[in-house]
């Protein structure tokens, strides 16, 4: 809602479509980060790969990698060892392979790539429920995609599914070809419900329904089994939040062979360069050395969940996590009073993000979360 975007003066560049005048940049910072902060605004890890796991990617820089030679544009040794992975985490009985990956530029590039293969030219249009992850809608709108959105039940989060199934049965736009879920969802931390999963389940074989899970490694909950008997559906996930790797922009899709083809077909040949795709196979690798810090993420959520219903009960609408970040609002307040708390925060020198009508806080390390809590009190005891 109080998202910063900032305005461009495209529309005074001839040959720029007329379209894009109405958009704004996608900005996941509102301020500058080089000062030394507290970053809980982007959902990162807060902590940097093992000194161990950078030896072995200088060690592999200076010895294996050729910076003359094109990236392996075939991926082949990053998709075997996620198929790997995907079949060991989701406890999926039917096989994964690699023909079931296909890699990105981030999950960010899958989405857009996402986005070409189904609606671009005025083939159709994308659904999600907000609050929700901004950037499919961002990407969509400079694809000159048609938006529909829905809304959410502030009790729980829960999509309203009546909207949504009137949104794909009397359309507004172009017929609804996708829908974007998170699972768990960003800003507001809850996992899909059953009647949810029910309903995307329900979705017929012309409508893509793309669940994103960036947040799998801290909510352990899955939908990836739902692959072999749904050739409509599409499972992404990213390197960048639980597995540590978000200055390498790896993320992956999970689906369908037969909707696998087409993403490679989209993709730019060389997406992923020869760094980022040895970061994430080290990455793999050792994710005994990496994986734990998330079930001390998850102890530190839990610590932190007692204190804010501990001491903001009279202050703070509160809503249970099942990812690595909190979500509130004021009780006493509007969205006007987020933003000034906000503000007043990163003054302070904690990085939040503000946006849906709510405060999206990432769970820290332990010193960050005292002293994001510390100043959550000094403001809100004013
Ligand atoms: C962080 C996040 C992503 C971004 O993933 P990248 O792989 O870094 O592009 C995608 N979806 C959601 C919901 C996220 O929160």
């Amino acid at each position: 809602m109080s998202d910063k975007h900032s305005k461009t003066k495209t529309d005074s560049i001839p040959f720029i479509r007329a379209d894009l005048s109405q958009i704004a940049q996608y900005t996941p910072h509102g301020v500058d980060s080089s000062k030394p902060v507290d970053r809980l605004d982007t959902n990162e890890s807060p902590k940097d790969l093992p000194l161990e796991l950078k030896d072995k990617l200088t060690y592999l820089y200076q010895h294996s990698i050729e910076a003359n030679r094109y990236p392996d544009w075939s991926h082949h040794a990053s998709k075997e060892a996620i198929a790997e992975y995907v079949v060991e985490s989701a406890n999926v009985t039917k096989d994964v392979t690699p023909a079931h990956i296909s890699v990105g530029n981030g999950s960010d590039e899958l989405i857009r790539s996402l986005l070409i293969a189904t609606c671009v030219g005025g083939e159709g249009s994308i659904l999600v429920a907000n609050p929700t992850f901004s950037l499919y809608g961002v990407l969509a709108t400079t694809l000159g995609i048609p938006v529909t959105t829905v809304g959410r039940s502030a009790a729980n989060w829960a999509i309203d599914l009546d909207a949504a199934k009137e949104a794909i049965a009397n359309p507004q736009q172009s017929p609804v070809r996708v829908v974007f879920v998170v699972h768990p969802n960003s800003p507001t931390a809850n996992c899909l419900t059953q009647d949810e999963i029910i309903w995307l389940q329900s979705l017929p074989p012309d409508i893509l329904v793309v669940v994103d899970e960036a947040y799998f490694e801290y909510s352990q909950t899955s939908l990836v089994a739902e692959i072999a008997q749904r050739p409509n559906w599409v499972i992404l996930r990213t390197f960048s939040k639980g597995f540590r790797l978000a200055a390498h922009r790896v993320g992956y899709a999970v689906a369908n062979p037969d909707l696998i083809q087409v993403l490679e077909k989209i993709r730019l040949p060389y997406n992923l360069p020869t760094f980022s795709q040895t970061a994430a196979l080290v990455a793999l690798q050792n994710r005994h050395l990496l994986l734990p810090l998330v079930e001390d993420t998850l102890q530190e959520r839990a610590k932190m969940w007692q204190s804010l219903t501990t001491d903001f009960a009279d202050k703070l609408q509160l809503w249970e996590s099942q990812a690595n970040f909190f979500y509130f609002r004021l009780l006493d307040g509007d969205d006007e009073a987020l933003g000034n708390l906000t503000a007043q925060l990163i003054e302070r020198g904690t990085l939040i993000r503000h946006t849906g009508g709510g405060i999206r806080i990432t769970v820290g390390t332990a010193a960050e979360n005292q002293r994001t809590l510390q100043r959550l009190k000094e403001q809100l005891s004013r």
